[in-house]
């Protein structure tokens, strides 16, 4: 199939490569010059891990191509694919200007009958606008097709080959049988249905994944307080098949660029249409609060913060990705700062990134993990990159100023810890800390 892929962030990119090295013809567009003389380079401009293979593979095959022309892009493809951001608005909604403009942008491009396929995460009733905005501008027929993206940053390659399902939310039979073919051969779950029940699938399902999140942290909360140890309690839990063992981790609660969003935008949705998603509010309160136990449980460890230096390992919302979108650690990072704390941070990716969203003269930008625990006063772990947990902690130990270290994501056993002499604080894990 020919392919136009619009936006080449983690959701259009990686589809785009994706299909390439099924046997289709990509053509990637993304607004931005740079990031497309990146692409067309070879080098893929964020850290997803195997993509840079498989993109330069497809590329040299001559099955894969980048470009800023969307107009081009549109009228050699059959199938075009919508895939730029939807941040939130301050009110919490989705900011649907990029979507707007993609849909305009192609329908004053269309030379004859496409496809138009929306991966963005979007509002029920979204599909439906585009529509409206496509038909307003082009007298061309198209069908317009709703395929949420479910890829996880950090695997996303896998995940895209290796999908538990995917969602087609279609109109037309003939339209929804095209890109049913599309991914045929990715998985037997292919779950037809209307375009807004499709739109809907998406920010149930994110929306429910970070309610087990916020459910298992307020469990982690209430085993500080009674002796009881979250890991073992979620592995119980996690047996029961009606509950599933996946999404039970405490921690300091999720960040990124999608469950945040996508659950205000959902709470928002169920507000215009005069319902109040109490549960889902609840999750969001319980995740913020969430982050703050870290500063609560540095200031018993240490008292007041003003003057101490404090360790921070892990700046991306999650280990693999560079992505620092709505991570925990720059909420963090700001509350230590406002304390009057001074920061030695490290992260083995996302520095730059982050750097973008924090930056401040209190803040030395570590080379490695050792060097950002050399004289810190206490050690805060919020990403649980691999090489963190690989670390000798009798070494951490005689780096720090003082053995104190908080783990914001329950990393290390209580057989390592108790080989040294850590301070330890963790979530959930009272007979830790
Ligand atoms: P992103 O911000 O990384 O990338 C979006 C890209 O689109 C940018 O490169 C931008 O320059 C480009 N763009 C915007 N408007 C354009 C236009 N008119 N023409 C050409 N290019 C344009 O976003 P992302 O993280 O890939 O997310 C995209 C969508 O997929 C969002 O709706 C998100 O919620 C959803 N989603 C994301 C993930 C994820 O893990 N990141 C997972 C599932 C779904």
């Amino acid at each position: 199939m020919k392919i136009a892929v619009i936006g080449t962030g983690y959701v259009g990119l990686v589809s785009g490569v994706c299909f390439s090295e099924m046997g289709n013809e990509v053509i990637c567009v993304d607004k931005v010059e740079a990031k497309v003389q990146m692409l067309n380079a070879g080098q893929v401009p964020i850290y997803e891990p195997g993509l840079q293979e498989v993109m330069v593979k497809n590329a040299e095959a001559g099955r894969l191509s980048f470009t800023t022309d969307l107009g081009e892009a549109v009228r050699k493809s059959e199938v075009v694919i919508i895939a730029v951001g939807t941040p939130s608005l301050p009110s919490g909604e989705a900011n649907l200007s990029f979507i707007e403009q993609a849909a305009r942008d192609i329908a004053l491009s269309m030379e004859d009958y496409k496809i138009v396929v929306t991966k963005s995460t979007v509002p029920v009733g979204t599909n439906g606008k585009i529509k409206e905005i496509i038909a307003g501008l082009s007298a061309h027929p198209f069908d317009v097709v709703s395929v949420p993206e479910f890829l996880r940053e950090g695997s996303a390659v896998r995940d895209t080959f290796n999908p538990d399902r995917i969602v087609i939310g279609a109109e037309n039979e003939a339209a929804a049988g095209r890109i049913i073919e599309l991914h045929r051969s990715l998985t037997d779950n292919i779950i037809v249905t209307d375009i807004r029940s499709a739109e809907m699938i998406k920010y149930a399902s994110n929306a429910f994944l970070a309610t087990k999140i916020s459910f298992i942290n307020e469990i982690a909360n209430i085993c500080e307080k009674v002796g009881a140890d979250v890991t073992s309690v979620a592995e119980g839990m996690g047996y029961d098949n009606r509950i599933g063992p996946s999404f039970l981790k405490a921690g300091i609660g999720y960040g990124g660029s999608c469950f945040p969003k996508d659950t205000q935008a959902l709470i928002q949705i169920a507000g215009n249409v005069d319902y109040e998603f109490k549960l889902l509010k609840s999750v969001v309160d319980v995740n913020r609060d969430q982050r703050y136990n870290i500063l609560r449980k540095l200031e018993t460890l240490l008292g007041d913060l003003n003057g101490k230096i404090i360790a921070i390992w892990g700046l991306a919302f999650k280990p693999n990705t560079d992505d620092v979108r709505d991570a925990p650690a720059i909420e963090i990072i700001q509350e230590l700062l406002k304390a009057g704390a001074s920061i030695r941070a490290y992260d083995p990716i996302a520095t730059a990134n982050f750097r973008q969203w924090v930056d401040h003269d209190s803040i030395a930008w570590c080379s490695g993990a050792l060097d950002a625990a050399e004289g810190a006063d206490a050690l805060c772990l919020l990403t649980e990159w691999q090489e963190f947990e690989q670390v000798d902690l009798k070494t951490l130990q005689e780096t720090l100023r003082k053995p104190i270290l908080i783990d914001g994501r329950n990393v290390y056993s209580e057989e390592r810890i108790a080989e040294t002499g850590f301070v330890y604080s963790s979530i959930g894990r009272p007979n830790m800390n």
